[in-house]
């Protein structure tokens, strides 16, 4: 049977509800220095807001060595009703330091950590991966090796950090020939890339293209975002297609005193979308879609 695995327990994929496929609610990072966010009521105050503005579930990217709180998330989740599901895995090689011990750890070893993490009593639900600027780092392959080891024992979704939407197709390649179905590989950040034609061929390989880039103007406006899942549709794939705010700095949330805050995606974004694109489009992209992406069958 079919589940969504959440750091309170497995649930029916039917009961995610309205669903913000990309946050982080804990970070530490020594790619970001004074940006990080680590303060569980903190975290509880911008989760109620995403509550209020509709959103019922979330799923947090932050994986290992970077303040992840499989606790903490549990702590956001009994606090504000959101089913909220955790990350286990690494990120792109920028993020850990020099001496950091995950640099040393065989591939084998950190495929048991990834699955004992989905295992756990405060289960992780995805398993995250990252690559680099139009490179995967050796450090990265080793990760994407474990999890895909992680993923056959278990039949979690893949969860892949692009960077600035680079490599769509390639990641999905070097995963599905490692053994991940392309169903189970969700890629986040192909909005910095917003090119339609080079991600409807990354969808026609059968995985799912998340968006995650909505109010960040310093890259591009939202309505680059909306053009470009417009764009997707067209071509078919508005089944393919997820959403989240991805927090991923301090100064973007407003209990911290910063902007927009956690619930831009669902307070902002979704309204904009539903007003232009159409409310059905919108239960597809927040509600179906996450449903199916981030649901699995676990293996015994
Ligand atoms: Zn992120």
């Amino acid at each position: 049977m079919s589940i969504v695995r959440t750091v309170r327990g497995d649930i029916s994929p039917g009961d995610l509800g309205p669903c913000d496929a990309h946050e982080h609610l804990f970070l530490e990072t020594p790619a970001q220095p004074g940006d990080d966010f680590t303060d569980a009521g903190k975290a509880i105050e911008e989760a109620r807001t995403l509550w209020a503005a509709g959103a019922r579930s979330l799923v947090d990217w932050t994986p290992l060595g970077l303040g992840r709180s499989l606790e903490g998330l549990r702590a956001v989740s009994e606090a504000t009703g959101l089913h909220v599901v955790g990350a286990t895995g690494l990120h792109r090689d920028a993020h850990y330091a020099a001496g950091d011990p995950f640099r040393e750890e065989p591939v084998e070893r950190l495929a048991e950590r990834f699955a004992g993490d989905l295992a756990a009593a405060i289960p992780a639900g995805v398993i995250k991966v990252g690559a680099s600027y139009h490179v995967v780092k050796p450090f990265e392959q080793k990760a994407f090796e474990a999890a895909a080891e992680a993923h056959r024992r278990t039949r979690a979704p893949v969860c892949v950090h692009s960077e600035h939407g680079t490599m769509g197709l390639v990641l999905v390649e070097l995963l599905t020939g490692l053994g991940v179905a392309a169903g189970s590989i969700v890629l986040g950040h192909l909005d910095r890339n917003p090119d339609p034609g080079e991600h409807a061929e990354t969808a026609a390989a059968g995985a799912w293209l998340q968006l995650d880039g909505p109010g960040r103007a310093k890259y591009h406006p939202d309505s680059t975002i909306l053009a470009l899942i417009a764009a997707l549709v067209e071509r078919g794939f508005a089944d393919r297609l997820l959403v989240g705010g991805d927090t991923g700095r301090r100064s973007m949330f407003r209990a911290y005193g910063g902007g927009p805050g956690l619930d831009y995606v669902f307070a902002r974004f979704k309204p904009r979308l539903e007003r232009e694109l159409g409310q059905e489009l919108s239960e597809e992209i927040f509600v179906t879609n996450p449903a199916r992406a981030f649901a699995f069958e676990p293996r015994a």
